[in-house]
């Protein structure tokens, strides 16, 4: 089995088509909500090659209220039993400008951090321009469940995450990226994991990308650790089940 553990299903073109190619391909999409709206939609939705996350990404998060925070994280918690992971969150500091906003972003981060810990589920985390600050706070609460989505920052960052025991997940655009590629070269087979964040982030720089494109990043993998499609796709099936 493929798994992309990270994308936004319901921002794609024809979910329902992918859903049913990616049945055929043996591929687990992993969906992860951006704010309210996306939560619920994605509840709602059962499908055999389908786990959901849940969460609020940073800047939808600055657009909320305590009390709306707080009923997010109580529905989360009730549908704990439907939810994979707690995501989409983080800190972006890239949109958004001053301290108060930075403080904010914190603050709302820290609470989906304690949940993740708290309901003992796999958290994927979103860090554009604050890497250090969210490697910090993941830090001092103690998460373990850790994805690392995406990841930008500096390869000190990379070996630190490595150190903490989390999890790096590599979108397919690892097929260009010189970045990404060190980051596999750096990271552990047992701590990769692969994502598409589709619709963003196409390996062929094209608009839409789709979870049916994350064989770009095992193939890249495989590549890097000259070994094959096979091994890779057991070894992070078995990285993926060690997180459920
Ligand atoms: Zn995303």
């Amino acid at each position: 089995m493929l798994i992309d553990v990270h994308c936004h299903l319901d921002m794609c073109e024809k979910p329902e088509e992918i859903l049913n190619e990616a049945k055929k391909k043996d591929i687990m999409i992993t969906s992860a909500a951006v704010n309210e709206k996306t939560n619920e939609s994605l509840i709602a939705w059962k499908h055999p090659n389908l786990k959901i996350c849940l969460g609020l990404y940073p800047i939808d998060g600055l657009k909320c209220g305590n009390d709306e925070i707080d009923e997010i994280i109580n529905r989360i918690r009730k549908h704990r039993a439907d939810v994979w992971g707690i995501g989409e969150v983080g800190i972006d500091y890239k949109e958004s400008v001053d301290d108060e906003e930075h403080e904010r972003q914190e603050k709302i981060f820290r609470k989906f951090v304690s949940l993740a810990i708290e309901l003992d589920k796999p958290i994927v985390v979103h860090s554009r321009k604050a890497e250090e600050e969210c490697i910090e706070i993941l830090e001092e609460l103690g998460a373990k469940k850790v994805i690392m989505h995406c990841f930008s920052g500096s390869m000190k960052l990379v070996d630190r995450i490595i150190n903490n025991g989390w999890i790096l997940s590599i979108p397919a655009n690892v097929s260009f990226s010189q970045h990404f590629q060190n980051v596999v070269s750096r990271t552990p087979l047992k701590q990769l994991m692969c994502e598409t964040d589709s619709p963003y982030l196409s390996p062929e720089k094209t608009w839409p990308n789709t979870p049916l494109n994350v064989e770009y990043s095992y193939k890249k993998i495989a590549e890097i650790k000259k070994t094959s499609l096979k091994d890779v796709e057991k070894e992070l099936e078995k990285n993926y089940y060690s997180l459920s």
